[in-house]
C-alpha cells in the first residue's frame, strides 16, 4: 500500500469543540466491526510511532455538511474526539474549513465530492483489503480504471466519473474500496456482503 504522508490540503478550524452527533455512536461501532473484518489495516503513526493509526475513513452527512473521521485515527478504537465536521471545501485553494479538534481525513475532498454528486448517499465508508482488490473482476465489482495517489483531485475525479445513481460499492483500482449507504447499516452491510463472496471463492 502507498506510504501515508499526511493530509494533502490545508485546514482552517472554525472552532475546536468535540463533536457529539448521535450518528457518531454508530460510526464508532462500525469502525470496530470493519477493523475486525480485516478491511482497516493498521500502522504506526508516522509522527508518533507509539500511536496506532489505521488506513480508512468513515463519514456521514449532517444536513448540508458532513462529519468525517480524523486523519491518522484508529478506526477500531474511535471516540468522539476523532470526528471532524467539514464546514466548507474550496477545491481550487485546497482549503477545508472544519469544526473539531483534529485534522480531517486525507480523503475528505473525496467524500465531499461524492456527497455533492450523490444526494441519496448519507454515509460513506472507505477501507482496504488486498483480497478484494485481487478478486475484483472475479467478483464482478465496479472499479475505477487507473491508480492515483491517495488524497488527490485525480483520484477524486476518477471516482466521481465512475459512480452512478444506485451504486453501493466501488473499488478504487489498486487502492481500496468505497461503500455508500443511506444509513451506516447499509454502508456496512454492503461491505460484509462483498467480503462473504471473497470467502466463497477461497473455498472453491
Ligand atoms: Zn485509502
Amino acid at each position: 500500500m502507498e506510504q501515508y504522508q499526511g493530509i494533502k490540503f490545508n485546514v482552517r478550524f472554525l472552532n475546536e469543540r468535540v463533536l457529539d452527533y448521535p450518528i457518531q455512536k454508530e460510526l464508532i461501532e462500525w469502525g470496530k466491526k470493519l477493523s475486525k473484518l480485516g478491511c482497516i489495516p493498521t500502522y504506526p503513526n508516522p509522527e508518533n510511532p507509539g500511536i496506532i493509526s489505521s488506513a480508512g475513513n468513515l463519514s456521514a452527512r449532517i444536513g448540508d455538511r458532513f462529519i468525517i473521521t480524523a486523519a491518522g485515527s484508529n478506526l477500531g478504537e474511535l471516540s468522539n474526539n476523532n470526528f471532524v465536521e467539514v464546514w466548507d471545501v474550496d477545491m481550487s485553494e485546497k482549503l477545508i474549513q472544519a469544526k473539531g479538534s483534529e485534522e480531517p481525513s486525507s480523503e475528505t475532498m473525496l467524500h465531499y465530492s461524492i456527497y455533492q454528486k450523490r444526494n441519496d448517499v448519507q454515509v460513506i465508508f472507505h477501507g482496504h483489503n488486498q483480497q478484494l482488490l485481487a478478486q475484483c473482476s472475479q467478483l464482478g465489482l465496479k472499479s475505477t480504471k487507473k491508480w492515483y495517489p491517495y488524497g488527490t483531485l485525480e483520484l477524486m475525479n476518477s471516482v466521481c466519473d465512475m459512480i452512478k445513481e444506485n451504486d453501493r460499492f466501488l473499488i478504487m483500482k489498486d487502492h481500496g474500496f468505497l461503500s455508500f449507504g443511506k444509513t451506516c447499516q447499509q454502508a456496512g452491510e454492503n461491505i460484509i456482503q462483498v467480503l462473504s463472496k471473497v470467502e466463497k471463492i477461497k473455498e472453491i
